[in-house]
């Protein structure tokens, strides 16, 4: 599997796991709200038409004192009391005006006044009820609420409260409605804005998922570029510090693989006596000087350096104290580099130096001091001090010179030293 694929893979994984649950709690909110607000608002319309109908009865009482009956020729005219009521729609009109209800007023299950009309503009008047309300309400004796009838091929929301006489005789029904349409579009208005802010909130804590899995995968994916680079051998490449900079278990893991690389590192290119660079160290950082030089034109030197006579202390003192020499040996050729290049270990008791941009002759005197320094060393083992000196051979190398070459020059150097008594430098 390509490395792509996979971090794509992570990444979506990671971005599913945090949008998913989001999109599933958005849906259930609309839905909920939806519910909610549909039976609170169903709640609100019932009692706001049974107010209305009872309204209705109230001011036909106050204003037409006495019984509903019928009367004249056909004994179809409607009175309250002395007043006709037939035809007359001005009292049902103007609340209908001031409350967008329709209502109507039966007698017994025919409309007799109503503010309901067919499509062409005429009252309903002379139709009747339902079955289902003349059982419900007309028999029973009982207001009942409907969330969905039928009337004159239109569905309302509708309460019907029986009439009643004087006597308590039922002689008819109050209808009191509002078209389904309106009250579902009321409902549909009050559940947008918790839509809108529900998929709005949802859309910038997706961004903020989105941009914290990106940052996440991102890390992951550069760790695992680092290692995979580590574990192929480039025990010298950076890892980007914005892994370093985060506060959580990434850094931490970024930490731990730089820290693999640098022990790693000292595993391959430092020697475990001296913990100086070893020679493979070296031959890298020798190529690589030899190819600054080329680039900028500088001058580089290498000494080679050799303890004079170490087989003598080794015999003399045994192995162990030559180890010890050793280490001492390497901490002030490590000391005395600083700032001016490196120094590795070449061989048993011989060291390479790398003055990376500077000539023969200030090299020289910088490896004066250092011979001098070495030359006043008094290291104690056991019951003795032991003093050492060194020979050194340098040569210069500038801008396409061969390192191979280079480094037989420094060595024939030394031997020339060795050769004419040890203790000094030859260039
Ligand atoms: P010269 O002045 O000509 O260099 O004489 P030398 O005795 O220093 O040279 P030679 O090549 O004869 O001996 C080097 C010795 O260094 C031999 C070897 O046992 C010793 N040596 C090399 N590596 C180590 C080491 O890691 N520890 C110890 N104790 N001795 C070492
Ligand atoms: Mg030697
Ligand atoms: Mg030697």
């Amino acid at each position: 599997m390509s490395s792509a694929r996979k971090n794509g893979h992570l990444y979506r994984s990671l971005q599913s796991m945090s949008v998913i649950p989001l999109l599933v709690l958005a849906l259930i909110i609309t839905i909920f709200s939806y519910y909610a607000l549909r039976k609170a608002m169903h709640t609100e319309v019932s009692i706001e038409l049974r107010n209305t109908a009872d309204n209705v009865i109230m001011m036909y009482d106050l204003l037409y004192p006495g019984d509903y009956h019928l009367e004249g020729g056909d004994s179809s005219d409607l009175f309250k009391g002395t007043q006709l009521l037939t035809d007359d729609h001005s009292i049902i009109d103007r609340l209908k005006s001031d409350t967008q209800i329709d209502i109507t007023i039966f007698y017994q299950d025919t409309r007799i006044l109503t503010t309901i009309c067919n499509p062409e503009g005429v009252r309903i008047t002379g139709t009747g009820a339902s079955a289902l309300v003349i059982q419900e309400v007309l028999f029973s004796g009982q207001p009942h609420f409907y969330t969905n009838t039928e009337i004159n091929n239109q569905r309302y929301f509708a309460y019907y409260t029986p009439l009643r006489n004087s006597n308590g005789s039922i002689v008819g029904m109050v209808y009191a409605g509002r078209p389904s349409s309106e009250v579902d579009a009321v409902v549909r208005r009050a559940v947008l804005p918790i839509i809108l802010i529900a998929i709005c909130s949802m859309i910038v804590v997706s961004i903020i998922a989105s941009s914290y899995t990106r940052r996440l995968t991102n890390s992951l994916q550069k760790i695992r570029s680092f290692l995979s680079k580590v574990s192929t051998g480039n025990l010298w490449e950076e890892l980007d510090s914005d892994v370093l900079r985060r506060s959580d278990e990434l850094s931490d893991m970024g930490y731990s693989a730089l820290y693999m690389q640098r022990s790693l590192r000292n595993l391959v290119e430092q020697d475990t006596l001296t913990e100086l660079n070893n020679r493979r160290f070296a031959d890298k950082h020798l190529k690589q000087t030899q190819l600054n030089a080329n680039t900028y034109g500088n001058h580089f030197v290498v000494a080679i350096g050799d303890i004079d006579l170490f087989k003598s202390v080794n015999d003399t003192y045994g192995h162990d104290c030559g180890d010890v020499v050793l280490k001492r040996v390497a901490a002030i050729l490590k000391n005395h580099m600083i700032g001016k290049g490196f120094v590795a270990r070449w061989g048993g008791e011989e060291f390479l130096f790398l003055y990376d941009t500077m000539g023969l002759d200030d090299a020289y005197a910088e490896t004066e001091i250092l011979l001098h320094e070495i030359r006043r060393m008094k290291i104690d083992y056991e019951e003795h001090t032991i003093h050492i000196t060194m020979t050194f051979g340098l040569a210069e190398g500038g801008v396409n010179t061969n390192i191979r070459e280079l480094l037989q020059k420094a060595d024939t150097k030394l031997y020339e030293g060795k050769e004419s008594g040890r203790n000094r430098i030859v260039m």
